[in-house]
């Protein structure tokens, strides 16, 4: 069954499928901001998508999804922690984009084909040549500082995705200005496609559009170029949190169909919130996780991957530290359901999996309706007594339940005969401060990790940990 999902334009659920010749979907989502480790709402975000690529993948075959990812290297955080510690802007990205791949490979993230960042010299020509055409077309105009803005009359279709009308109707309605840190606009909901370098900029500034002063791009025009540079001008889908819904994504489809004169996606989707203990996430309330928070507490990153996918995409998902304690008990329940199977299998080959294990699937396809999917799940391993199968069914069971596993990530041999959760967060911040090049602190954590029985080999973007021989 092809994957149906809602459509946050239309407000259908709406089968996905490629639409150009070449039969490759086109897959776009807004990345990380780069100046600090993810918190776990980021990656409920992530690990929503990765479900989406996964059953993607599975439905198109491999080499027929193209999925893009983008990265925020440069905005007024980056610039600023650059600013407080005092180092090249790239060098303090680097380092947390080190720490955002980490954390992706230990939740098992699929990597997306391609990760474009904004400063890289290839998108940023893309960034100026298309605030050049927006000139050119009358949808933007430069500022008296050398900026340029986005001008949001010139687009009578501005805010169909977020509503904006609709908001803007109801009484007592107040809707946030698109831009809150420009100042030499002409109204009020335009926004900046490019901001002139100004003194807190420091050193960070490109040469602008034809006719605008050097500074740095907007965030907003950053994804409708590097979008388009990779994938062209019509996505097949492009997804992101609900936060991003308004401005971001209603300022990347003005700025994209203005300059392109072509659909910008053909399909949206936005996963929810997530809250923490029953409330907005904030560092004050001290609510506000990261995984290292998590896997310090204890938890596996798995249980963080089976706990942050519990919910409902589209619904506001409560996290609290005694989910992760149910999920911890869940993935050994599936741990040790697998290896009864594969005991029970051994031998024998299955030619093709039971099928008992389709439900889940059904599940998913159907707007990713991941609670359902995970009942079904539980109720396939209750569906029969599996100390006594026979082994060619104990063997075509077990390739559907990989199967099932496989869609949604649950990587349960990481967590059975890996290294223990803890090894494992040793390695991930050695990694780290390899790619930040600190190598008295990646020599350190080596041996940390050699006194606790392994070793980690270093290969050009990846690593291996190895049990040392005794
Ligand atoms: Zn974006």
């Amino acid at each position: 069954m092809p994957l149906r999902l809602f459509d946050s334009l239309t407000r259908e659920i709406r089968e996905l499928g490629p639409s150009q010749p070449d039969g490759v979907f086109r897959f776009y989502n807004c990345g990380l901001t780069v100046y600090d480790s993810a918190h776990i709402g980021n990656f409920r975000t992530f690990l929503v998508n990765d479900v989406i690529r996964r059953l993607l993948d599975r439905q198109l075959g491999t080499g027929r999804v193209r999925h893009v990812r983008n990265l925020t290297d440069v905005d007024d955080k980056t610039i600023r922690r650059a600013r407080e510690e005092n180092l090249p802007l790239s060098e303090v990205t680097g380092k947390w984009i080190a720490k955002f791949h980490a954390d992706c490979r230990a939740l098992n993230l699929r990597p997306p084909h391609e990760e474009p960042r904004a400063t890289d010299p290839k998108y940023l020509r893309e960034q100026t040549n298309m605030i050049e055409v927006l000139l050119a077309k009358g949808n933007a105009y430069r500022s008296p500082d050398g900026s340029v803005y986005f001008k949001v009359a010139s687009f009578p279709a501005y805010g169909e995705l977020s509503r904006l009308k609709e908001r803007q109707l109801q009484p007592g309605a107040v809707v946030k200005p698109a831009a809150v840190d420009a100042d030499e606009k002409e109204d009020g909901s335009d926004f900046a496609l490019w901001k002139a370098w100004k003194p807190d900029d420091g050193p960070n500034r490109w040469p602008g559009p034809d006719g605008a002063a050097a500074g740095r791009p907007g965030w907003h025009i950053e994804c409708s170029a590097m979008s388009k540079a990779i994938l062209g001008v019509t996505l097949d889908l492009h997804t992101g949190g609900v936060d991003l819904l308004f401005p971001h994504h209603e300022n990347e489809i003005a700025q994209s169909q203005c300059c392109n004169g072509a659909t910008f996606s053909r399909h949206w989707y936005h996963s929810e919130h997530l809250l923490s203990d029953g409330k907005k996430m904030s560092k004050s309330l001290g609510n506000l996780y990261t995984l290292d928070d998590l896997t310090a507490k204890g938890f596996s990153p798995m249980a963080v991957r089976y706990a942050l996918l519990s919910g409902h995409p589209r619904r506001q998902l409560n996290f609290m530290l005694e989910s992760l304690h149910a999920a911890e008990s869940a993935l050994g329940s599936l741990r040790a359901y697998r290896t009864t199977l594969a005991t029970r299998s051994a031998g024998a080959a299955a030619g093709a999996g039971s099928g008992l294990y389709d439900d889940v699937f059904r599940h998913l396809e159907d707007d990713l309706n991941l609670p359902s999917a995970l009942g079904a799940l539980f109720l396939g391993m209750k569906a029969r007594v599996v100390d006594s199968l026979p082994a060619r069914q104990a063997a075509e069971d077990l390739l559907s339940f990989d199967g099932a596993m496989d869609a949604l990530g649950f990587d349960l041999q990481v967590a059975s005969d890996g290294p223990p959760a803890s090894v494992r967060e040793v390695a991930e911040r050695r990694w780290a401060a390899r790619q930040a090049r600190d190598f008295k602190a990646a020599d350190a954590l080596r041996a940390e990790l050699a006194l606790a029985g392994w070793g980690m080999l270093d290969a050009k973007d990846s690593y291996r940990l190895e049990r040392i021989k005794p």
